[in-house]
């Protein structure tokens, strides 16, 4: 009983230590102030037209309110695990390395070449969060590098399962950076094809699914000051999607929060081309981090009202 406590007090000790630890970083200024959470949300294997003809008021309110572009680019290889790593790293994936898109080919743990935007939020002293749908993403949970993660042990989850487990993470921690990925619209496009009656439904029924992550931020209060980035990894053509075609090679991007400009189609600058990069380097500039020399993605600044 004596060393339990003995054990129970050390243990006090070492979390005091630690949370005093927390407290003396400094969190980094951000350049909008009123922006305090950012919220990454990919829906797997979205094409943007696909989206434009679905019944999607949670993703309609979105561009009303928001900045928005139909023409994003992910990345050439157009396939899910290099184009995430791309997403949250900011880089092509000749740099990033990870050019596989399965679970990990080897025995070892292998993790990106460079941080991911989670790696380099949680290190300046913020709360990050990754929820996914599909266990090959735990390349991108570096042990210590994400403080709240849910992804499956092996497969694919459900986006069900991702919007339930957003939704606890979201209301209990109030992170200041989260990643949520739904697996399901990629699922039902393997199964019956981009462009199909069931994939048409599916993408109608993630718009649900991304309402559930809305309600989580009116419950934990952060939805005013929360910018939320919706977006997808590729489109798809067939049952497939690849390289070095249109219908994979585009996404979606559109963007609500404070200080975003309303109602915002971002073709109006001709020389703008958002990038799936941009995506880490925007979330970056907004938490307060730096753009790290190495970037491909810029922060698309053209989606705030007051930006330089
Ligand atoms: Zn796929």
């Amino acid at each position: 009983m004596k060393k339990l406590l003995t054990l129970a007090l050390l243990f006090g000790a070492v979390t005091a230590a630690h949370s005093q630890f927390a407290v003396q970083v400094a969190k980094p200024v951000r350049p909008l102030p009123a922006i305090e959470h950012v919220v990454i949300i990919s829906v797997d294997g979205l094409r943007p037209d696909r989206l434009l003809l679905a019944d999607m008021p949670t993703v309609r309110a979105m561009i009303k309110e928001g900045t928005y572009t139909f023409w994003a680019k992910t990345t050439a290889v157009s396939i899910t695990l290099p184009s995430h790593t791309s997403m949250v790293t900011g880089v092509i994936p000749r740099k990033h390395g990870v050019e596989w898109n399965r679970d990990l080919p080897f025995s070892e743990p292998v993790y990106p070449n460079v941080p991911t935007v989670m790696e380099m939020a949680t290190k300046a002293g913020y709360d990050t969060a990754m929820i996914t749908g599909k266990s090959k993403f735990s390349i991108l949970n570096k042990p210590g590098t994400i403080t709240h993660v849910h992804l499956p042990a092996t497969g694919n989850s459900t986006n069900d399962d991702v919007a339930v487990n957003a939704a606890k993470i979201i209301e209990e921690f109030k992170p200041g950076l989260t990643f949520i990925h739904f697996p399901d619209v990629d699922a039902t496009g393997h199964a019956k094809g981009w462009g199909s009656h069931e994939q048409l439904a599916m993408i109608e029924k993630t718009d649900g699914q991304i309402a559930q992550v809305f309600a989580a931020l009116d419950h934990a209060g952060i939805r005013a000051s929360t910018f939320i980035l919706l977006t997808s990894d590729h489109g798809g053509a067939g049952l497939t999607h690849g390289a070095d075609d249109p219908r994979s090679r585009h996404i979606p991007w559109i963007v609500v929060g404070p200080g975003v400009r309303k109602f915002f189609d971002l073709t109006q600058m001709a020389d703008l081309e958002v990038r799936t990069e941009d995506t880490c380097a925007t979330a970056c500039w907004l938490l307060g981090l730096p753009q790290q020399p190495y970037f491909d993605g810029k922060p698309v600044f053209a989606a705030f009202e007051h930006a330089p």
